[in-house]
């Protein structure tokens, strides 16, 4: 079962997490979670939908390979999450509409990997990821 529990990121996603979420809030973008961990058999089911299993694909991610599937210390700890702006409490997924956008400049001005990035390695709007600091 996938998390939408800010608790599930890795310990330094966590306060970023936050941050975004009150940043979008101050700029009048109310954000919903959608997803933040998700265990490496969910992921193998989605990465086979459009490919095995019928459907649009919706991962570029095999299982286990995705941010979203990693742990520390044998515990949940996502180092990416999903949003989806709300107008009125209802979901956007219009990507034309401006609050992506808005979304999309606070997630980078707080250093996280957005994929809605034209230069993206493959887009995917909802998806903010800490970057690899090795
Ligand atoms: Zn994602």
């Amino acid at each position: 079962m996938a998390s939408r529990a800010i608790s599930d990121l890795h310990p330094q996603l966590q306060p970023l997490a936050e941050t975004f979420i009150r940043r979008c809030r101050d700029a009048g973008v109310e954000v919903l979670i959608t997803c933040t961990w998700r265990p490496a058999a969910e992921q193998g089911l989605l990465y086979a939908q459009g490919r095995s299993a019928p459907g649009i694909k919706l991962t570029h991610a095999r299982a286990g390979q995705s941010a979203h599937n990693a742990m520390l210390y044998g515990s949940p700890a996502a180092k990416a999450f999903d949003v989806l702006p709300l107008v009125a409490g209802k979901p956007v997924w219009d990507l034309g509409h401006p609050h992506w956008q808005v979304m999309g400049r606070i997630g980078m001005e707080l250093d996280l990997d957005w994929h809605g990035h034209p230069r993206a390695s493959h887009r995917e709007f909802p998806h903010f990821e800490l970057k690899d600091k090795t």
